[in-house]
């Protein structure tokens, strides 16, 4: 069985202490291809490094994660097309628009998006986008900006509306923690939604899914997020990892 976490932040402070542990945990339960989104230049080193010594497991993307755009936002982006000419990378990731912790600044974080979706499309990857309240902005930009190896919507926990307007534009759907919250409302129409536009992630540290909720959320915890799927489409564990797995391939290509 491989079930696929597509979005894992494991190289965070959070996991300093017991980092090989929380590796070892979800590759012997499971969930062996583990995706790194990356934040800002800060953590490249030590993606890089974990990538060496998991070489089989963890796979890296790079990107300036919007709530890290800031005025030296065009340096950061350098260093995301740098480090993707530099080594091997599934995607442009995460991107985005995050109007939840800052709104001041939407128009640079326009600006780092649309340039990121460029970086994408010059190096033939999909993005994984990060949408806080910040919906119709992010899909104003995607109907004006080409994407051309389609990605993720990651952590989608918007309405049916928003899940069809996602997949009409080529993207898929990234479901985490939310699709087990007993208010996260996604898990009342995601039977509507086949199950080939969707891939699994934790977004670890954060987003537990329940019964976990509020602990520090790692990789292996997809197992319960697998669950909630085997009843939302009737489909067992087993189904719910081939078909997971099988969409993440075919959306970054490894
Ligand atoms: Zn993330």
């Amino acid at each position: 069985m491989s079930f696929t976490d597509t979005h894992t932040h494991l190289y965070l402070e959070q996991f300093k202490d017991d980092l090989d542990t929380v590796i070892e945990n979800a590759i012997s339960s499971g969930v062996n291809r583990l995706f790194f989104p990356a934040i800002n230049s800060n953590y490249t080193d030590l993606m890089l490094d974990l990538k060496k010594k998991y070489p089989e497991n963890i796979f890296l993307m790079s990107g300036l994660h919007p709530c890290y755009v800031s005025s030296n936002y065009l340096k950061e982006i350098k260093h995301v097309e740098k480090i993707i000419n530099s080594n091997e990378i599934i995607a442009v990731g995460e991107i985005g628009i995050d109007l939840y912790w800052e709104k001041k600044n939407l128009d640079i974080q326009i600006k780092a998006f649309e340039a990121q979706i460029g970086i994408a499309n010059d190096h033939d990857l999909p993005i994984v986008i990060h949408c806080r309240e910040s919906f119709d902005e992010i899909y104003d930009i995607l109907i004006k900006n080409e994407v051309k190896n389609g990605g993720i919507f990651h952590c989608f926990s918007g309405n049916l509306d928003e899940a069809k307007k996602i997949l009409d534009l080529g993207m898929k759907l990234g479901i985490g923690g939310v699709v087990t919250f007993k208010n996260g409302k996604i898990d009342k129409f995601l039977n509507q939604i086949d199950i080939s536009n969707i891939v699994l992630e934790t977004d670890s540290p954060y987003l537990s899914p329940s019964p976990l909720r509020g602990k520090r959320n790692e990789s292996a915890n997809i197992k319960y997020i697998a669950e909630k799927l085997c009843d939302i489409y009737n489909l067992s564990f087993q189904e719910i990892a081939d078909i997971t797995t099988e969409n993440s391939k075919n959306i970054f290509g490894v």
